[in-house]
Parts: structure tokens; C-alpha cells; sequence
């Protein structure tokens, strides 16, 4: 089956200038693009991460996803996580957030996931929009009106998040699905780079700077250089083909009709 969506991707992850262990782990091969921060320090963060992500390796290759293939990856990722701090791994837990290929009546969709306060943003018309709503203490001060969103930004409790898989958290995962536009930028990033970036910087470099991969490069260079005070990890997602309106199907059967022309032309030919 045809694909409904064609991502071109981008990578890149740093432990930053403060931590020895990179407990942030990814994954960015169709129909998958995820990021993982883990927790727990001792090695514990980082296999949980990691257990997140080889749950979601398996997909790897597939043209699209089922929100219930999503939803029993997060469930089973949840067990792998929770079997590490029962095995004396510590208190190991881990966020997860971004975006798998679906495909809806033959069209391409993002299907965006999301636990705890890693984001995924989506850059379309110019406009960065954060898709995804962090799990987090400062998140629900936010909206309780008791905090504004500049003061979050350095508020004591922004590294508090409300949920996660693992560290002994229920809470579920939020799911988002919508139809994907030729030229949009899914940016999916760890919180290393949202607390030294501001969203109008990153924005820039979204919109300024094609390639995805050098994109992904200069966001985790500007975020080292700003202090790199946490593990850095950000994942692009570009659109290049989307199966989202009928001429796109449309232009595909035209070809397909010169093609059958051809040999009808050479048939006329020969009979005269
Ligand atoms: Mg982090």
C-alpha cells in the first residue's frame, strides 16, 4: 500500500554540560518519531528510556500505525519500565512524546502522543504551535491561573512532571490526530532544549533553515551554548508527500493513463 505520508527526518541528541549520563533517548525512522527523557537516576533513566523506544522500534518500517497499536506499545512499554525498578534499577520512569504516520480513508494523519513534558511542536504557514501539553506542575499552575508562562520559565518546580511511564505513575497518555499538510515541520524535543530556548528562537531556525538533520544540529548546539544545563534531544519530522487531497490521487491516475496510451497509439499506427 501507498504510503499517506512521506517524512523526511532530522536527529540529534547531547548530554549537555552538566550531566554525565544522557538518560534522553530517540527514535526517528517512518512511521516513528519519538522522544524519551528518562528518570531515575543511576542508570535507571536511561534504560527506561530506552526500554520506551525499543517498544516502539518494532513498528519500524510500516507504512502507517493504529491508534490501538500506539496505545498497547505505551501500555507495554509502561510494564517493561516498571519491571526495572522492581529488578533495583531505582524508581526508573521516563516521558515519551511525538508523532506516528497514520493513515485515514487513504490519507496521511499525524497521530501525536504525549506523557509528561517533553513536546512535540508543529510548524505550518510560518506559525509554531505546541501541539502536546506537558504533564507538569508549572503546566497546571499555569492553568489554574496562579502562574504566568514567563514566570514558569524559572519557576523552582518546572522540572515536576505529573505523569510519566514508570516512576510509579497511572496516568495515560494523551493522543492527538490530525491530517497532515505538504510542508509541515514536526519538531519533537526533549525539556533540555525548551528551558534554554525560547519558542520564538526555535521557531526561527524551524522556518529558516531547510534540511531537517541541520535544523536538529543547530537547535542542540544553540541549547549547549545557552548552558546546556539538562540532556538535549530534538527529532524533525518534515512532510514531503502527503496523500491528502483527491488530485493528489488524481494526478496519479492521469499518469497512469498516458502510460496505457502508448501502446494504444502504436496498435492505431500499425493498422493503417
Ligand atoms: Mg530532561
Amino acid at each position: 500500500m501507498r504510503p499517506g505520508l512521506i517524512v523526511s527526518s532530522g536527529s540529534a541528541t547531547h548530554p549537555g554540560l552538566r550531566r554525565a549520563l544522557n538518560e534522553d533517548s530517540y527514535l526517528a525512522s517512518a512511521p516513528v518519531f519519538v522522544v524519551a527523557d528518562g528518570m531515575g537516576g543511576h542508570e535507571a533513566g536511561e534504560r527506561a528510556s530506552a526500554t520506551v523506544i525499543a517498544e516502539f522500534a518494532r513498528f519500524v518500517g510500516r507504512a502507517s500505525l493504529e491508534l490501538d497499536e500506539v496505545r498497547l506499545a505505551v501500555a507495554q512499554a509502561r510494564e517493561g519500565v516498571e519491571d526495572l525498578s522492581t529488578s533495583g534499577n531505582g524508581r526508573a520512569g521516563t516521558t515519551l512524546s511525538g508523532v506516528v504516520v497514520a493513515t485515514v480513508d487513504g490519507m496521511g494523519y499525524w497521530l501525536a502522543v504525549n506523557i509528561g513534558d517533553s513536546r512535540t511542536y508543529r510548524l505550518a504557514d510560518g506559525e509554531l504551535e505546541q501541539i502536546t501539553v506537558d504533564h507538569s506542575v508549572v503546566q497546571e499552575l499555569i492553568e489554574s491561573g496562579e502562574l504566568s508562562p514567563e514566570d514558569a520559565a524559572t519557576d523552582r518546580r518546572r522540572n515536576i512532571i505529573t505523569r510519566a511511564i514508570g516512576a510509579s505513575s497511572t496516568g495515560d497518555a494523551d493522543y492527538w490526530l490530525f491530517p497532515a499538510e505538504m510542508g509541515d515541520r514536526i519538531m519533537i524535543c526533549s525539556d533540555g532544549l525548551t528551558s534554554e530556548i525560547p519558542d520564538a528562537r526555535i521557531r526561527e531556525v524551524l522556518q529558516t533553515v531547510p534540511d531537517p538533520q541541520t535544523a536538529a544540529d543547530l537547535l542542540i548546539t544553540e541549547a549547549v551554548d545557552a548552558g546546556g544545563r539538562d540532556n538535549i534531544t530534538v527529532v524533525i519530522a518534515d512532510a514531503v508527500s502527503v496523500a491528502s487531497r483527491p488530485g493528489t490521487l488524481l494526478e496519479t491516475d492521469e499518469n497512469d493513463i498516458d502510460m496505457d496510451t502508448r501502446p494504444r497509439e502504436a496498435a492505431a499506427g500499425g493498422a493503417l
